[in-house]
């Protein structure tokens, strides 16, 4: 049975880790940063050696392909990182990918279907996130583009021409659905579940929704000295009632992969001397399910209105994410499943909590995903770590999955 080459795969693993790293020894790659720059160069080259074809789309994707006709077998993740992040993220989709790829062809099998490795620009969010899968799924107009910035107000058009590409023109980059046989990504899990339960191998069933509320509830600013408790429009009283309740509700009728965090508070005016007039606070939902995330959703909205009843304030409520949760199709799955079974490995289904670009790609082709346990769930931190012969195991999941998808001529 084909393997990868781990060690191989280990040194393209460390010679990426190198390029941003922190003095933490986490690595910071944020897109289109220097250091994204020349882990892009990086990739081009490794692509080139391995012999396959590579391109720069029009959204920056990295591609590299085993030239053939086709509806292609994609696979890979993004070279992109948080600040200070982990080594792994998004690094283990492209590069396992990679030594697949490589693995394959100097064995000279020949399949049914191209492969086709890619790594997408910006899924982490510097200026976004999804930048590349939106624009390889056809999900990114041009309209949007413009006003895509980072934290500190820097356009992804502004970006993007540094480097002597159009951001306007990344919509070109969108490929026919007809041209995409499947796309499997292999990714570190992020979550404590499959370390805790000593299984090497997850087998992940959908993707999470998310459902992000900004609300505003507005009350009176009075003298803190002169007006009694009992006569008060405080509106962060409600906002801390709404915080409480609203764990309470999702304890109360989610299931266990529903999640609440609220995560910005805004006073105003923000004077310890001032009763406060304003606040506005982040609310965002996560569920596997959307007829829960659904639920969920409205539930908080009688919640919300309730609320600022009871504390004699008005309230506003702005949907800022609405992202449908993904499921990922059964037949990548039953061939991650088998494959896993053929390398002896023990596997589990699993949804994955944290939002991926195969929930994009998922939108308009077969997709599917494999976790590799996270030690202590942690990630997006240096403390970001998988073992060795956890990498592996996945890795060779990621090759038999392949060549089962891509079908031995
Ligand atoms: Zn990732």
């Amino acid at each position: 049975m084909l393997r990868v080459n781990f060690p191989r795969l280990k040194r393209d693993l460390a010679e990426l880790a190198a390029i941003g790293r922190t003095p933490e020894g986490g690595v910071s790659r944020p897109s289109w940063s220097d250091a994204d720059m020349q882990a892009r160069g990086w990739l081009l080259d490794r692509i080139a050696a391995a012999g396959l074809t590579s391109r720069v789309d029009a959204a920056g994707n990295i591609l590299g392909r085993w030239e053939q006709d086709g509806p292609a077998v994609l696979v890979g993740s993004h070279l992109d990182s948080v600040p200070n992040g982990g080594a792994l993220d998004g690094a283990l989709g492209v590069l396992a990918g990679l030594e697949c790829l490589r693995r394959i062809k100097e064995t000279g099998v020949s399949l049914r279907h191209p492969l086709e490795l890619v790594a997408f620009t910006d899924e982490e969010g510097a200026f976004g996130g999804f930048f590349g899968s939106f624009a390889f799924t056809g999900c990114l107009e041009a309209k949007d583009i413009p006003r895509l910035t980072d934290a500190t107000g820097v356009r992804i058009a502004d970006a993007m021409a540094r480097h002597g590409l159009d951001a306007l023109q990344a919509p070109a980059a969108c490929r026919n659905p007809s041209d995409i046989h499947a796309y499997v990504e292999l990714h570190i899990e992020q979550g404590p579940t499959l370390e805790a339960k000593q299984i090497p191998i997850g087998v992940v069933d959908a993707i999470v929704g998310i459902r992000r509320f900004g609300i505003t509830f507005r009350g009176r600013a009075d003298h803190a000295g002169t007006t009694p408790m009992t006569e008060r429009r405080d509106a962060l009283l409600g906002a801390s009632d709404l915080i409480q309740q609203g764990r309470e509700l999702v304890l109360a009728e989610g299931t266990p992969a529903s999640r609440l965090t609220v995560g910005v508070l805004q006073v105003k005016p923000g004077a310890a001397n001032i009763i406060p007039a304003e606040v506005y606070l982040s609310y965002e939902l996560r569920e596997v399910s959307g007829a829960m995330l659904r639920t969920l959703a409205d539930r908080s909205r009688t919640l919300i209105a309730d609320i600022a009843t009871a504390w004699g304030l008005t309230v506003s409520i702005e949907t800022v994410v609405d992202i449908e949760p993904v499921p990922l199709a059964d037949e990548v799955k039953a061939e991650i499943v088998s494959a896993a079974e053929e390398l002896g490995l023990r596997h589990m289904r699993l949804p994955a909590m944290a939002g991926h670009d195969a929930q994009v790609v998922g939108r308009v082709a077969k997709a599917g995903m494999i976790f590799v346990p996270s030690k202590d769930g942690r990630s997006h931190s240096p403390m970001e770590f998988t073992a060795d012969e956890d990498l592996e195991r996945g890795a060779n999941v990621l090759l038999l999955t392949l060549l089962k998808l891509a079908g031995t001529a």
